[in-house]
């Protein structure tokens, strides 16, 4: 036995995986005929039965419009959708609950804060810093703002092994730098960027920083006051929740001096043609019918999430992704993308001479669900010179045992593509 697969035993006295895989009625079925591996947990993750018996209780007993009804069943759910924006926010220790927005994820999270704080404080020649291993929902909102304003995108590189440049990042800040925006973790590289001390360092500059926090709230604990980040946007369906809600965060001083991101119902105190006020902070930013029925599944997720313990939970998929790596590795061709020392459960590689989707459609046919691709990361992959990499991604409901299927889908892959 290696040292990686007595450590895998002995976890598994502490996290009994097994039972975890009961709450996830999907990995229970076959593709092909062969046992579903879903290794494309940084795209979406699975769903446990709570979530899923949550949205189905929401529309066959209490489907209701919320907070303009005076009925009993639209009560009940703008009951519901309110309490979920409490358990956000104690989930991520924001300071106060209007600190929570709900949005569609984290794209619409950050367009919101491009489109609104940006609209109003860039201007002609200020400075906008994002990084290298910026998804592309952390780059095109800022390239269109810039285009706009005048203003301009500067980009922290990264070294060979996917990790930012600090010292280049200071660098790069200027007294006319007004924005960071910058990923947590990086869903094509895996890594985990050191945002606290970016906070610390951009707010010595009286600079205000978002955190893409859409792969990171899946893997660790993270809290707010803690990062004292000023905006963190995330999405509810990378973390047990269902598709369509998202989160930003904000800090209460900054929300109230932005102007509204959309116009339309719920987002008002009162219209006339003459001059319209705006609601107050959350729902100046939640123009029109919010997404009830997501929102309050996505609070069964945040419930599930607080019955987990997730030390050993981080635990555990750091095994899964050491273990992985090592046995990759070990494949004659295959490079692994991305090896910083801080790392999530994600392993990004590429076989020599073969086309990463080809190898994703092969895996596919032994039930082995990975992604290829440039992962929404273009310019990773430009400074890396390679397409696109294969990307496996774990949850803490996969196992070791998966892995083993998909590192003979790899070795089998690689022989019988080159010939
Ligand atoms: N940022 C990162 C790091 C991501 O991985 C993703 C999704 N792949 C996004 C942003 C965008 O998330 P969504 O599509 O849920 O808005």
């Amino acid at each position: 036995m290696t040292a990686i697969e007595s450590t895998l035993v002995k976890l598994s006295v502490d996290f009994d995986v097994q039972k975890i895989r009961k709450d996830f009625p999907v990995l229970a079925q076959k593709a092909y005929g062969k046992p579903l591996i879903y290794f494309d947990n940084a795209a979406t993750s699975q769903k446990p039965q709570v979530v899923i018996d949550a949205l189905v209780k929401y529309y066959s007993e209490y489907n209701a419009n919320i907070h303009r009804g005076v009925h009993y069943l639209s009560g009940k759910a703008s009951q519901a959708y309110d309490d979920v924006r409490k358990k956000v926010h104690e989930f991520i220790g924001s300071k106060v609950e209007q600190e929570i927005i709900f949005t569609r994820g984290t794209t619409e999270a950050i367009n919101l804060i491009a489109s609104s704080w940006g609209r109003k404080n860039i201007f002609e020649g200020d400075e906008i810093i994002i990084s290298t291993m910026e998804h592309h929902s952390n780059i095109v909102p800022w390239q269109l703002l810039c285009e706009e304003k005048k203003a301009k995108l500067k980009v922290i590189p990264i070294n060979d092994v996917g990790e930012l440049l600090l010292d280049e990042f200071e660098k790069l800040i200027s007294p006319k730098t007004k924005f960071i925006a910058i990923v947590h973790t990086s869903n094509s590289l895996g890594t985990i960027n050191p945002v606290k001390k970016i906070i610390s360092i951009a707010h010595k500059h009286n600079i205000p920083v978002l955190v893409d926090a859409a792969q990171a709230m899946a893997h660790e604990k993270i809290n707010v006051m803690d990062l004292d980040c000023d905006f963190l946007a995330f999405s509810g369906h990378k973390m047990l929740g269902p598709t369509g809600v998202g989160v930003l965060y904000g800090k209460l001083s900054l929300l109230e001096a932005m102007p509204p991101y959309q116009g339309g119902g719920e987002m008002i105190s009162s219209v006339s043609f003459e001059k319209t006020t705006y609601n107050e902070v959350p729902y100046k930013f939640e123009a029109g019918t919010p997404n009830v029925a997501d929102v309050i599944a996505f609070g069964a997720a945040i419930d599930y999430w607080n019955t987990l313990d997730r030390k050993a939970i981080a635990e555990y998929e750091h095994e899964l992704m050491s273990y992985a790596s090592e046995k990759l590795k070990t494949i004659p061709g295959v490079r692994l993308i991305g090896t910083a020392k801080e790392k999530t459960s994600v392993v990004s590689f590429v076989i020599d001479e073969l086309n990463t989707l080809d190898v994703g459609m092969y895996l596919d046919t032994l039930g082995v669900a990975v992604r290829t691709g440039h992962h929404c990361t273009e310019p990773v992959m430009s400074w890396f010179k390679i397409p696109g990499t294969i990307r496996v991604s774990f949850l803490f409901y996969n196992t070791k045992e998966e892995i083993d299927v998909m590192i003979d889908g790899v070795k089998k892959a690689a022989a019988f593509l080159k010939k």
